[in-house]
């Protein structure tokens, strides 16, 4: 690498941040100046054992008080150390992988201190998308995607310039329910919706790509990242996880990036960008033979895909509300006290209802998740 890197990771403790500190173990040049968990303290502990951070952040104070921090780090104990170390003069890059709302603020003030972010968090940009932008226009901030799809769009959209792009084509897995018909995906179990064909993920993405609301959250991350119309964003079905998304060009020549599926390369690329460098990730072993399928999604048995255009054309407040619904009915499904159907239903009948604003300020954003969330209630089976 040309320049070392000093990195925050938000969120350490999962799935992405621990995909994160491999890519670290595997690359000189980089450095782990701080990590954050929330409930998973034993291995936060174990991670700052190995790697030495400066800092380490437990955001939770109720778990944190009762345990005993074995490490040299400094240990700051609440949410808001998330933004002292997000802003700390050392720190270089910030990769945001909390998940959810809970990682908009520090990922704003990442790029409000002029931080390069490395974003795993699609929901930053979903609910504050256009905070996010503005911010980084202002402090020079750059936004290196981690998203899988993302990071390929990003890859392949230099093969020409801005103004020479047709179209997007986001690609997505389909989930474990791709063959369901529409009654079978009433009764589908926890169990089910977290057994993901071809990703290992957290909870909450699991089901996202079960539900496909996740492809929705893409629609709208994609539009904010590379500032683009949804009308040139089109979802492919393409069950192998082997392309991860492409870019039409005025032309019509489709550029690709390709991989066999390992978040380790995304967030490898966001945290070495603009170098390549050797890593974790294995490459494609052609000696044995590959199939690559894609097909058009199904608007009718995933009626999330269509709920992710209208947010992502409509912006203003509608993401934050829908984020916070999906957040809540996930957490319902989760806990078993909301049918899997009914997560987007609910989504769906809560946008409708929102007061829409078209330019919501930060306070603004919490309020509408604050209020979707209540919302949510009405629709949980005690
Ligand atoms: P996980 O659930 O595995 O990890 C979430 C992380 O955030 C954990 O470190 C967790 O701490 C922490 N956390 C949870 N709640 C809070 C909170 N309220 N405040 C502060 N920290 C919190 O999620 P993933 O790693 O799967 O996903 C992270 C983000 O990356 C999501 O936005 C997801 O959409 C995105 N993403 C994930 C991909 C993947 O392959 N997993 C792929 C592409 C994007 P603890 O565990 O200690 O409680
Ligand atoms: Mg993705």
């Amino acid at each position: 690498m040309t320049q070392p890197q000093r990195i925050a990771i938000l969120g350490a403790t999962g799935s992405v941040g621990r995909s994160a500190l491999d890519v670290v173990r595997a690359i000189d040049g980089l450095e782990v100046f701080a990590i954050s968990g929330r409930s998973q303290l034993d291995l936060l502990v174990q991670q700052a054992q190995e790697f030495k951070p400066n800092y380490v952040v437990a955001v939770d104070p109720s778990s944190a008080a009762k345990f005993d921090f074995q490490t040299s780090a400094e240990v700051l104990i609440g949410a808001e150390h998330l933004k002292t170390i997000a802003c700390h003069e050392e720190v270089d890059t910030v990769l945001a992988s909390i998940v959810g709302f809970a990682g908009l603020e520090s990922a704003l003030a990442a790029v409000q201190c002029g931080k390069r972010l490395a974003l795993a968090n699609k929901e930053t940009l979903v609910v504050g998308g256009h905070l996010i932008t503005a911010a980084a226009a202002a402090s020079g901030s750059e936004i290196l995607p981690v998203d899988s799809e993302h990071s390929a769009i990003f890859q392949a959209i230099g093969s020409g310039k801005r103004s020479e792009v047709k179209k997007i084509l986001l690609t997505a897995s389909g989930g474990p329910f791709l063959e369901f018909r529409a009654d079978e995906m009433h009764g589908v179990t926890v169990e089910q919706a977290l057994n993901h064909p071809t990703w290992e993920m957290g909870r909450k993405i699991s089901v996202d790509s079960a539900t496909m609301m996740n492809k929705a959250l893409e629609i709208i991350e994609a539009k904010w990242l590379f500032d683009i119309s949804p009308d040139q964003i089109e979802v492919v079905i393409h069950r192998q996880s082997l392309i991860h998304s492409m870019v039409t060009f005025a032309d019509n020549s489709t550029m690709a990036q390709m991989s066999p599926p390992d978040m380790r390369l995304p967030i490898q690329y966001a945290l070495t960008w603009p170098d390549r460098v050797a890593g974790p990730a294995v490459d494609f072993d052609f000696s044995v033979a590959q199939q690559f399928d894609f097909q058009p999604p199904d608007f009718d048995r995933f009626p999330a895909l269509e709920l992710g255009f209208e947010v992502a054309r409509v912006g203003g407040s509608s993401g934050a509300v829908v984020n916070a619904a999906n957040e809540a009915a996930v957490e319902a499904f989760l806990d078993r006290k909301l049918s899997f159907t009914d997560i987007v239903s609910a989504c769906r009948e809560v946008l409708e209802q929102h007061n829409f604003e078209s330019h919501p300020t930060f306070e603004q954003l919490v309020a509408a998740d604050r209020w979707a969330r209540q919302e949510i209630t009405k629709w949980i089976t005690a």
